[in-house]
């Protein structure tokens, strides 16, 4: 199946009015007319409707970085999916390590939150991998699967609406990437639970994160089983987004070609 490809930038807790303004502008001009791929930018909440009215009549998505598990009431700092449905936000992350990590997010908790972002129209970027600790202990296929699995049995019917993002978490921020081989591998471990579940597994986009850049995009891309990538720190400089935008253009046209959809 020809998936469309998603490149999705990953601003974390980066920006302000006027780098934004400056990096969307960048990106606007720079983006080839047509492109092959789909593209979006997950911002900081309060960049929501700044970057809104930025992106307007533009082929890029909003995104959101995270959204709560609850629909509103007491819980201060936090922001419900209608919420960023109000500002037009097309995707969220949930999960990713980040947010694992720091602020201690069980599989429970994204599961909650992929099914708030769902049940509000908006697509969820369900973020799992390993650690460099677990890796190495050989327990890679072992997490990313509990990871997904609770996503999966919270969600139901609408799994094939999400969007997987597999970031081994020894790959984020470091610039130590995973080899497309062990990248693939893991995608295809995802892709097969994802078909046990539902019949709709192939339209769902799996995404490798974790420092793809412009030099590696073309070659994880590749991969049979990788739809586009989670960009983090390149995310934040246009032309490398855009190198990356093309690369991902690019590999579209290679598989439609391959599948004979063009
Ligand atoms: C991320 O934050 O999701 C990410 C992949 O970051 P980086 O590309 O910087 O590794």
């Amino acid at each position: 199946m020809n998936r469309p490809k998603l490149i999705a930038g990953n601003w974390k807790m980066n920006g302000s009015l006027a780098a934004n303004e400056a990096l969307l502008s960048a990106l606007r001009a720079g983006l080839p007319q047509g492109a092959a791929c789909a593209v979006a930018v997950a911002v900081p909440a309060p960049y929501l409707a700044q970057v809104q009215t930025l992106v307007s009549g533009s082929p890029i998505a909003l995104g959101a970085q995270d959204v709560s598990q609850h629909d509103g009431g007491a819980y201060t700092g936090e922001v419900s999916a209608a919420m960023l449905r109000d500002f037009g936000a097309r995707y969220v992350l949930v999960g990713h390590s980040e947010r694992r990590q720091y602020h201690g997010e069980s599989d429970a908790d994204v599961a909650a939150k992929a099914q708030k972002a769902l049940a509000a129209g908006i697509t969820p970027i369900v973020c799992v991998g390993e650690t460099l600790a677990e890796r190495e202990a050989g327990e890679t296929e072992h997490v990313v699967r509990r990871q997904l699995a609770a996503v999966i049995h919270a969600n139901g019917h609408c799994i094939s609406e999400i969007v997987v993002a597999y970031e081994p978490v020894w790959a984020i921020g470091t610039g130590r990437t995973a080899t497309p081989e062990q990248a693939q591998q893991v995608h295809a471990v995802l892709r097969a639970q994802l078909a046990a579940a539902t019949t709709h597994a192939a339209r769902v986009p799996i995404l490798y994160g974790g420092s793809m850049n412009a030099a590696n995009a073309a070659e994880l891309l590749a991969q049979p089983d990788i739809d586009g990538g989670l960009v983090g720190g390149a995310s934040l400089k246009a032309q490398d987004f855009l190198q990356i935008i093309a690369a991902a253009s690019a590999a579209q046209g290679d598989a439609a070609t391959v599948s004979g959809v063009n």
